[in-house]
């Protein structure tokens, strides 16, 4: 009731401004109105202040059951039954009177407060304002008060400093992407070149990192050098997922062959189909003995 018949209040007030109300919700906590424009920030302090100084006035709520030629039906639902149904008129003071049958609270000081939160764009140009109401006004701010107070507990900080905090990791982790994302070209440019030497000398040439997934072995893959033979990439710590690649060019052994190899070592690796000269895979989980069996058969193929 609270939640409802402060949407009439609200209403109301924005009719006063020409401001129709085109559709509303009423929500758990949140509730809102479908306004056809954003209202800019003063209009929502207008408004609000407006709200809370009718619900200070303590303005009844009446409920009339008038007749039914007096009734101007253009604000009824399209598909109200005017004949078969009932009709109320729900008066807030001499404020507002609108055609309603829902259950309403009897004066506005029971609403305690609104409180107008954040607007949502919506089809189109329409806004859809956010609201709480009463009970709701203090169980909202109980709730964010809490959940502000375990943001800050996270980050180590004051509630007030959370945004700057934020602010700051923010720009600490974009430092710390760029810095990685160097980094992995870097060993990704080293490992070619060293892959590239054994690929020259053997044939075959195999990398091991626990950082660095298929983002890495991409990278090894643009600087190599042309060559003969494969080479196996794999990535991933022990206890965790990883990652696994066969590249092959020119070789007499295809990549699926090497993969068929690599399963009969690490278990329950999902592979596609690959093609001859790249074949790729996901380890679920490494086991320690797994990354010494593998570097063990690269050495024996
Ligand atoms: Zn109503």
């Amino acid at each position: 009731m609270q939640q409802h018949s402060g949407q009439h209040l609200i209403s109301a007030v924005l009719d006063m401004r020409e401001i129709p109300t085109l559709a509303w919700a009423l929500g758990e906590t949140v509730s809102y109105v479908e306004l056809p424009r954003k209202l800019t920030d003063a209009e929502i302090v207008e408004v609000e202040d407006q709200c809370n100084e009718y619900i200070r006035q303590g303005l009844d709520i009446t409920v009339e059951v008038p007749n039914k030629e007096d009734v101007n039906t253009t604000k009824l639902p399209d598909d109200y039954d005017t004949e078969r149904g009932i009709l109320r008129v729900v008066h807030i003071g001499n404020l507002d009177n609108n055609p309603c049958c829902g259950t309403h609270l009897s004066n506005t000081r029971e609403m305690n407060s609104i409180v107008l939160l954040h607007q949502q764009a919506i089809r189109g140009t329409n806004s859809r304002l956010h609201f709480l109401i009463g009970d709701r006004v203090r169980r909202f701010a109980r709730e964010a008060n809490a959940q502000m107070r375990a943001t800050a507990s996270h980050l180590s900080c004051m509630p007030d400093e959370i945004g700057a905090r934020v602010e700051a990791l923010e720009k600490k982790l974009r430092a710390a992407t760029k810095s990685e994302k160097a980094l992995v070209e870097d060993m990704a440019a080293a490992d070619a070149e060293a892959a590239d030497a054994e690929l020259a000398a053997a044939g075959k040439a195999y990398i091991y990192r626990r950082r660095g997934g298929f983002e890495y072995f991409n990278a090894v893959q643009r600087k190599l050098s042309p060559f003969k033979g494969f080479l196996v990439l794999a990535s991933g710590t022990p206890g965790a997922p990883g990652e696994l690649m066969v590249l092959a060019n020119e070789s007499a052994t295809p990549t699926t062959e090497v993969a068929d190899k690599i399963k009969a070592v690490v278990s329950g690796v999902q592979g596609g189909a690959g093609t001859p000269k790249r074949w790729q895979g996901k380890v679920p989980e490494w086991h320690e003995s797994q990354i010494d069996e593998l570097a063990a058969l690269m050495k024996a193929l």
